[in-house]
């Protein structure tokens, strides 16, 4: 291992063992059953860059589920499929309201904030389910692809436990389909959602599988392009406008790089012309992002000077 990596890897540990107690700050997600099973002390992070380093402390290769996070990888995939023609269906505008808020699509229409917000994500499933003979498939092997890891797949509990109480996704769903802004059967849009946020990946595998959004769009490791460098920078606005929810602006003022949370506990952080940090810890805080997991990113970006906003 060459110094920086070692360097790397004791700024990680010592991140850690300074939060080791701050998980009580959170509560664990438990509006989906199967996810207030998890340990609530578990935690690690992950760092990848794009000249071919992934260093990790803690519990950086314990799988978790993605959750939100999987909205990154759907907004891409919907992108490359259809072009700008997305951009007439989803705004790019921050929300102001919780992750999961049915207020304002109503006054707008059907037409979701944002592609990131639950409400732009079941829109998103929607293009996917009509765009891939089988879109669950499709997602899974893009996934797949982009972490190098062929075993990536769903966990089965959390996949029955969201469709057993996704109510409001569900009505977040109808209401889109009333005003005309889902093509395919409410059922099946659903379905592919509660798939792909019930994908289990660990940190290393995630901080990986994104370094093309650090990359002008391009992977690093295999010089394949997976979105144009012009929607590489489009879904990292997003990110940092939208992708911690209604905590964006507290996260862009104190942070600074685009992130995406889930309520798993991860937490991704785009950083451009970098790489990738993913941070894991359950509890959350009231607007469902990782207590400690935004501590985490917090505190290594600012040790290495990350910000974009430098
Ligand atoms: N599956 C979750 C839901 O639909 C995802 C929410 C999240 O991670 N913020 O409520």
């Amino acid at each position: 291992m060459n110094k920086n990596i070692i360097d790397l890897q004791g700024k990680l540990e010592a991140l850690l063992l300074a939060q080791r107690d701050n998980f009580h700050q959170g509560k664990v997600a438990d509006y989906i059953p199967a996810l207030a099973v998890v340990k609530p002390d578990l935690m690690g992070i992950s760092v990848a860059t794009i000249d071919g380093k992934v260093v990790g402390a803690g519990d950086y290769q314990h799988a978790f589920s993605i959750q939100s996070i999987s909205k990154v990888f759907g907004l891409v995939m919907a992108i490359n499929r259809i072009g700008d023609s997305i951009w007439q269906r989803v705004r790019m505008e921050p929300s102001g309201q919780p992750f999961n808020s049915i207020i304002q699509l109503q006054s707008e229409k059907g037409i979701p904030r944002n592609p990131v917000i639950n409400a732009g994500a079941i829109l998103v499933s929607d293009i996917l389910t009509s765009h891939f003979s089988s879109s669950k498939l499709a997602f899974l092997t893009f996934i797949r692809k982009l972490a190098g890891n062929e075993n990536i797949s769903i966990d089965n509990q959390v996949y029955l436990s969201e469709v057993k109480h996704g109510h409001l996704n569900a009505a977040l769903a109808h209401l889109m389909k009333s005003f005309g802004n889902i093509d395919s059967k409410v059922q099946d849009v659903l379905s592919h959602y509660f798939t792909q946020c019930s994908i289990s990946m660990n940190c290393e595998q995630l901080a990986q599988s994104l370094l093309f959004l650090a990359n002008k769009g391009i992977d690093p490791r295999t010089e394949k392009v997976i979105c144009s460098a012009r929607d590489a920078h489009r879904v990292n606005a997003i990110l940092s406008t939208s992708g911690m929810y209604d905590q964006s602006g507290e996260f862009a003022f104190s942070v600074g790089l685009p992130a995406k949370s889930g309520v798993g506990g991860g937490l991704i952080s785009i950083v451009p012309g970098y790489g990738v940090i993913c941070a894991w810890s359950p509890p959350l805080n009231h607007y469902g992002n990782s207590v400690v997991g935004m501590n985490l990113v917090a505190s290594i970006a600012e040790e290495l000077g990350l910000s974009i906003y430098h």
